[in-house]
């Protein structure tokens, strides 16, 4: 069966899932990513919302001039358009500040709808906005560089530099227009390009927490959905970076299918995991500074993806002998690298120390059953990531950073987010595996 276009019939229904027999719900009713697809934004107001609808159209300088004011001009067909362009306050370019969900918040009050008309900056900030004031959202993509447009998380700073992550209500609506996806910033291409393989990582590090009894109950579907689309493209990175219109038509299908099987699970666990992590503390320590991250998203995640493909390759080539001795010969003193980020990167605040508490409690459960489930790990979630060999290749032929040190970030700093990011997040991950095996200890050998 095809998921494809399995999982398009299933938008805006509940289902019973054929792998896992729960239930998910879909409440996105349509994703279009095609040609011409913002010609088609009437047609898919007034099916979605009905006739003379009363919208807001938010956008930032550079996503108006991309997708905003092409869009603003056709929606007029569907009723009346107040667009709102957000200008920097402070930034380079408008990033996810939540003083603009305010803006958008007062800007709505009288409309019935709000339009997004941007990457994954403009998108969150519009979902979240549209969740607080109880608007349905229409989300037409200005770049393939994120999963946003069609996930149920939002992503923002709030009080100017703390990051903090969201659950949100999906869009109503998805709208991809080749012509805007293809014209969008290399970086960005590159951006969705590499985020987009984090998928196989995340999912072998959720099937993995899931053999131990933690986190979401693994369901093999979301990672059918993204490998089908995936399996277009991952291979593809020179018409990726040259902007053919298959390859990106491709990477825009992988994105939002990683958004949608986000939906589904009702986390982001089909969708970030370790690599993610590391992303997270870099934009942690980048933001004591304030709103400027280090690099786009997704080449840091890209990183990661290589990152985490290395260490998976060194767990799968262990032997139980090996693992015993390490396991037995390794206690890493979780306080000394929780001082490591408190004196140098930043302070546990927050959501951060209920997060830690739980990861030693998970890291309890890991080192317990891990002899136990050996071989099983090694036979499951151990498969799912790629080689490196392929994601180094795959990344390159695309021009994404292969290390950290390529996108500008401090190798000491590159370094420290990777052997300390499993302690800001409760989810185990394999770089819990490594770390509890003294793995850790050759991260060297990992970033290299
Ligand atoms: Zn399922
Ligand atoms: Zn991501």
């Amino acid at each position: 069966m095809d998921t494809h276009t399995d999982i398009l019939s299933y938008l805006g229904k509940s289902f019973h899932c054929p792998r896992c027999g729960r239930r998910h719900s879909l409440p996105i009713r349509k994703v279009v990513n095609e040609n011409g697809a913002l010609l088609r934004l009437p047609e898919i107001v007034r099916e979605l919302f009905g006739s003379d609808v009363s919208m807001v159209l938010v956008a930032d300088e550079n996503t108006w001039q991309a997708a905003g004011e092409r869009a603003a001009r056709l929606l007029a067909d569907a009723g009346k358009v107040t667009p709102l362009i957000l200008s920097p306050r402070g930034e380079r370019q408008v990033s996810a500040l939540d003083c603009y969900v305010t803006d958008i918040c007062a800007a709505a009050s009288n409309a019935d709808l709000i339009v997004t008309a941007g990457a994954g900056s403009i998108t969150d900030l519009g979902k979240r906005a549209a969740d607080l004031c109880g608007k349905p959202v229409l989300c037409v993509g200005s770049a393939p560089s994120n999963n946003a447009y069609t996930s149920n998380l939002a992503a923002l700073l709030v009080d100017g530099a703390v990051k903090v992550t969201l659950p949100c209500r999906p869009p109503a609506g998805v709208v991809c227009d080749t012509d805007v996806m293809v014209n969008a910033p290399l970086d960005l291409i590159r951006a969705g390009f590499a985020d987009s393989l984090a998928k196989a990582f995340a999912n072998a590090d959720w099937k993995f927490a899931s053999m131990l009894g933690l986190g979401d109950p693994y369901c093999s579907l979301p990672l059918e959905l993204v490998s089908s689309a995936e399996s277009r493209y991952v291979e593809q990175g020179e018409k990726i970076a040259a902007r053919d219109r298959c390859a990106i038509t491709a990477l825009v299908d992988g994105l939002n299918f990683g958004g949608i099987s986000m939906v589904i699970i009702g986390t982001s666990t089909p969708a970030s995991g370790g690599e993610h992590h590391i992303s997270h503390f870099l934009d942690m320590t980048a933001h004591q500074r304030g709103p400027e991250v280090f690099a786009l998203h997704g080449l840091q995640v890209g990183v990661g993806c290589l990152v985490l493909s290395r260490i998976w390759k060194r767990v799968r080539e262990m032997p139980r002998a090996e693992m015993e001795r390490r396991l037995a010969s390794h206690t890493p003193d979780h306080a000394s690298y929780r001082k490591i980020v408190e004196d140098n990167y930043f302070p546990f605040s927050g959501t951060l120390p209920k997060e830690y508490d739980g990861k030693l409690r998970a890291i309890g459960v890991l080192r317990s059953r891990l002899p136990d489930l050996w071989e099983q790990i090694l036979d499951g979630p151990a498969r799912i990531p790629p080689e490196p060999d392929a994601i180094r290749s795959w990344l390159a032929a695309a021009g994404c950073a292969l290390r950290y040190e390529d996108l500008g970030i401090d190798s000491r700093i590159a370094r420290d987010a990777a052997v300390c990011a499993r302690y800001i997040r409760t989810r185990l991950t394999v770089l819990d595996i490594a770390a509890e095996l003294g793995l850790l200890e050759e991260i060297d050998s990992f970033l290299a």
